[in-house]
Parts: C-alpha cells; sequence; structure tokens
C-alpha cells in the first residue's frame, strides 16, 4: 500500500480523507470520541504539509436519506475542538454547498462533507450507482486518502471505488492498525491467546476457524458462550443462543481439541430471571443454569481462569464483551477480563466496536493496551483471512 509520502508534495493540494467518525452520541453529545482522536495524526500531518483537507465520513445509517439525526454536525464541532482549528462542515455530500465550501479552501484547512450515507449512491449494491457517486467525490480532489479504518471492509463508494478514481494512499490509521493486524496473523508471540464475546455467534463462526490456526488458545464468553454450552449438551435456560450454530460450534470444539488448542468455556455464569439490571443475580455453574434463568455474565470462577490465562499470554486479542456489560450489576466479568488485559505484559489488541467501548466506560485509558482498534467487523474479517476490498483496491491502484 501506498503511504501518504508517496503521493508526493501536497502543498495546496485537495486531499479528500475517508474517515471513521461513526462516533456513539447521546443527542448531540458525543459520548466515545476515540474515532476521532484516532484520526488526528493523518489530519494533523495533512495540514502541516499544506494540504486542502476534504473529510468523507458516516454517521449511523440514513440509509440513503438526508435525515438530521444523523448530521456530522457534532463531529465538526469536537473535531474542530480537537485540531484546534474550525472545521467547515458542508450542508451536503457532493452538491453546490460541498463545492463552495471545497473551493474555499486555504492551505491546511479542513472542510466535512455531510454523512455520506446520505447519498443512495455510497452503499448501493449497483456498481454503477456507486461509481457514479464516486466520480462526484473524485472531482472534489486531487489525492485520496483512506484513513477509516473501520469501514475498509466495506465495498462502498467513498472507500472503494474512489480510490479507483484519484491517485490513493492510506492514511497513518489504515497502515498502524494493518501492520498490528498483521503482527497477529503472521508470528505473533506465544501463546497466543484470543478472547471472544458479544451476542453474535454467527458473526464470528468464520474468525474461529482461523483463529483455531494461528492462536494457542481460545476463550469463549459473553452470550455467545451459550451456544457453545449447548453444543456441549448442557441447557442454558433462557440464555441468548443461536440454536443454528449448535453443530457447527461442537465441530470448532472437537477440531480445538485434535488440534491440541486449548478452550475454555465459562464454567460458571451470572444468571437472573429478567434481562433487567436490578434482577436478582446468582452465580450457577455453567451446566446448571435454571430453566427460567438467562446468563448474563460470566461467574467469578471463569473471570479468575480467564484472567489468569491473559496474565500469562504474550499476544492477546480481544473482540466481544464477556456479559452484558451496559448494565454495571453484569460488567464484572468484562471488567475483569478488561483489567488482566491492563496489567499483562503480553501485547494486547482490542478489537474495536463494543469492547473498547467496554473499556472506557468502566474507566480505562487507551495507553493501557497495546493498541485499541477503530474497527471491530474490519479487525474480525481481516483475522478471518478475508481481503478487504478498502484495503485491495489501495494494494492494486496507481
Ligand atoms: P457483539 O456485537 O456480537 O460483539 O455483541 C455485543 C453485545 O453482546 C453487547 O451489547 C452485550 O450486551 C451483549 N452480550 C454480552 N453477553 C451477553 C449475554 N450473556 N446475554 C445477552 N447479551 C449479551
Amino acid at each position: 500500500m501506498k503511504s501518504i509520502e508517496d503521493l508526493g508534495d501536497l502543498t495546496g493540494k485537495r486531499v479528500l480523507i475517508r474517515c471513521d467518525f461513526n462516533v456513539p452520541l447521546e443527542g448531540e453529545t458525543i459520548t466515545d470520541d476515540g474515532r476521532i482522536r484516532a484520526a488526528l495524526p493523518t489530519l494533523t500531518a495533512l495540514r502541516q504539509a499544506g494540504a486542502k483537507i476534504i473529510v468523507m465520513a458516516h454517521l449511523g445509517r440514513p440509509k440513503g436519506q438526508v435525515n438530521p439525526k444523523y448530521s456530522l454536525a457534532p463531529v465538526a464541532k469536537r473535531l474542530g475542538e480537537l485540531i484546534g482549528a474550525e472545521v467547515k462542515l458542508a450542508t451536503d455530500v457532493v452538491g453546490p454547498s460541498a463545492a463552495e465550501t471545497v473551493a474555499e479552501l486555504g492551505a491546511g484547512d479542513i472542510a466535512l462533507l455531510e454523512n455520506v450515507r446520505y447519498e443512495p449512491g455510497e452503499e448501493s449494491k449497483d456498481e454503477t450507482e456507486r461509481q457514479a457517486l464516486a466520480a462526484k467525490y473524485a472531482a472534489l480532489a486531487d489525492v485520496f486518502v483512506s484513513d477509516g479504518f473501520g469501514v475498509v471492509h466495506r465495498k462502498q463508494a467513498s472507500v472503494y471505488d474512489v480510490a479507483k478514481l484519484l491517485p490513493s494512499a492510506a492514511g497513518y490509521l489504515v497502515a498502524k492498525e494493518v501492520e498490528i493486524l498483521k503482527r497477529l496473523t503472521i508470528d505473533p508471540a506465544r501463546p497466543y491467546v484470543v478472547v471472544l464475546g458479544g451476542a453474535k455467534v454467527a458473526d464470528k463462526l468464520a474468525v474461529i476457524e482461523n483463529l483455531l490456526k494461528t492462536a494457542d488458545t481460545l476463550i469463549i464468553g459473553g452470550g455467545m458462550a451459550y451456544t457453545f454450552l449447548k453444543s456441549q449438551g448442557y441447557e442454558v435456560g433462557q440464555s441468548i443462543l443461536d440454536p443454528d450454530k449448535v453443530e457447527a460450534v461442537k465441530g470448532y470444539v472437537q477440531t480445538a481439541a485434535a488440534m491440541g488448542k486449548k478452550l475454555l468455556l465459562p464454567t460458571d455464569t451470572i444468571v437472573a430471571k429478567e434481562f433487567d439490571n436490578d434482577s436478582p443475580q446468582r452465580v450457577v455453574p455453567s451446566d446448571q443454569i435454571p430453566a427460567d434463568h438467562q446468563g448474563l455474565d460470566i461467574g467469578p470462577s471463569s473471570a479468575e481462569a480467564f484472567a489468569a490465562e491473559i496474565k500469562g499470554a504474550k499476544t492477546i486479542f480481544w473482540n466481544g464483551p464477556m456479559g452484558v456489560f451496559e448494565m454495571p450489576n453484569f460488567a464484572r466479568g468484562t471488567l475483569a477480563v478488561a483489567k488482566a488485559l491492563a496489567e499483562t505484559d503480553g501485547y494486547s489488541v482490542i478489537g474495536g466496536g463494543d469492547s473498547a467501548a467496554a473499556v472506557r466506560q468502566l474507566g480505562f485509558a487507551d495507553d493501557q493496551f497495546g493498541h485499541i482498534s477503530t474497527g471491530g467487523g474490519a479487525s474480525l474479517e481481516y483475522l478471518e483471512g478475508k481481503e478487504l476490498p478498502g484495503l485491495a483496491v489501495l494494494e492494486e491502484n496507481n
């Protein structure tokens, strides 16, 4: 992949950059600005190089329609505060306001286009439609920088198609994320422990298959653990379960054993009757979940065992909370894993999304970990060994 330096002298050049600013919002307040902060090294370097910077980003799922609820206005404001300069927000994506805002840019200035997902062409499955929009993006600029790691697994106009139309390079964030994930796939320091949690087993099955080849130990917690427990013949009561995946999961457990890999499931579980923070809770062995209860967190013995494994590892990758961490009474398992990751001497990588939100919500600082990825889905797909369109296009392009 080309780097920003490969694009040559950027003084006065219009640089179109795709960032991932899909931040959590409460009203107009950004509750975690981690993704905006992660873009600062590239944006600062482009400013120092005297480029005219045009940022493309999305927020939420407006599904091809203009919807003020998904305006990037709070992002423009926060980015301006962090960078110490005004960030002008165009009121459209590729319309007159975008053209005017770009025309007014001076060297080192930053403009933000409105939410690219206001445009139906952005996420369209129809290539012609995407390319038509990409041509409008490209007309605004001289070169393209791809720095939205959280979206590089998407074949979308502002990620993939536009890179075919302009000289393109990876920004520092994308380059750094790829370098770190590569370390996990090629010769990681061992023992290499992978901790998977969260609710959706289906999303993570392919990664499990691939990780069984590279990792030494696989730890399964969170909602997905119940499909594993069920595959071992345990009853899981009202716990979240993916019945269609029980057989596949059973196969992975057998494969892991045949390959001599350690696979840890929670031996105890915190259960409650209701999916409610205040529902009375108790700890039960994982093979004794009452029929009218559901597992909402890993139990204390499991938390201890998982933490010990993490502390003994040289490389750790973690994706997905160990329980319903959004409810404080069911956050202890996730907290224990996060604490072990912060304390281990091994190199720890947190794979985006909910796990990143969890560690920040639980009060940890980013620098307590080796790396917090900005892309949950993208990092998992990378570890699955899939080709990510937004990266592949940077390799093949001019
Ligand atoms: P995912 O998007 O697959 O990483 O799932 C993240 C979500 O899984 C979080 O919102 C958690 O609240 C949820 N989760 C974790 N453990 C459980 C559980 N035992 N039961 C239900 N949901 C869970």
